[in-house]
């Protein structure tokens, strides 16, 4: 049977777009097993090449630990290599595209594979709530499942819910000096992703603020879902 994402004849693909912490690899999740879609989180595939020690590891560490983002050239590598795996597949966009240019690059990438971008779905929250946020999120080293210690804690303390790895570790870009640089650096460079979608006429927003539950909520009526 069809997931929603093929139901109008078309692959969904849609870009989730908001500052640091603010829940998108969360919300991703539920949107993911609603579509049958498959999730792709350049964070995510850039801390599994760290964790591998490959050459592009390596190099992205520099910049992950400091907060500054991975040069375009080698995120638009990434995604194309993905993209080109995953052909008619529905794909969620987690933390890409970060810039204008990246946001370029992945139309050029749709127009040759003769794939489209169907939203970008702004979450929005103040400065504060990804500083609160940031700081009481803990990581698995082991899997990379996410917990935050206030609003949603692993089940036994320090022990991962996914993998039942003992030992869950705060990320080195979710200490407070790192978690103010992506801040400036979100405010600088990918603020104006969000301009550049609503000048497609494809941008929706929603409030980031809230339970889980209540995210989740707002987000599919947005969407339609
Ligand atoms: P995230 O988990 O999405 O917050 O990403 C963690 C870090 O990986 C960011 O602070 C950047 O250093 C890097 N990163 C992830 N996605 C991108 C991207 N699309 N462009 C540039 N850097 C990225």
């Amino acid at each position: 049977m069809a997931g929603v994402g093929q139901l109008r004849g078309e692959t969904m693909r849609l870009i989730l777009l908001g500052p640091p912490g603010v829940g998108k690899g969360t919300q991703a999740q539920f949107l993911m097993d609603r579509l049958g879609a498959i999730q792709l989180s350049t964070g995510d595939l850039l801390r599994a090449a760290v964790r591998e020690g490959t050459e592009l590891g390596k190099d992205a560490k520099r910049y992950m630990d400091a907060g500054e983002l991975v040069p375009d050239d080698v995120i638009l590598g990434l995604i194309g290599e993905k993209m080109t795996e995953l052909k008619d597949q529905a794909v969620i966009f987690d933390g890409f595209p970060r810039t204008v240019a990246q946001a370029e690059g992945l139309d050029k990438l749709m127009g040759e594979l003769g794939q489209e971008i169907n939203n970008a779905l702004e979450l929005v929250v103040d400065d504060q709530v990804v500083i609160d946020r940031l700081s009481s999120r803990r990581s698995c080293p082991q899997c990379g499942a996410v917990f935050n210690l206030i609003s949603a804690p692993p089940k036994v303390e320090n022990v991962c819910d996914t993998c039942g790895h003992v030992g869950l570790i705060q990320r080195d870009d979710d200490k407070p000096d790192v978690i103010a640089n992506r801040l400036r650096v979100y405010h600088e460079q990918t603020a104006p992703v969000a301009d550049y979608y609503r000048g497609k006429g494809n941008l929706v927003q929603t409030d980031g603020l809230g339970t889980v539950d209540e995210v989740r909520g707002r987000v599919f009526e947005a969407l339609s879902l």
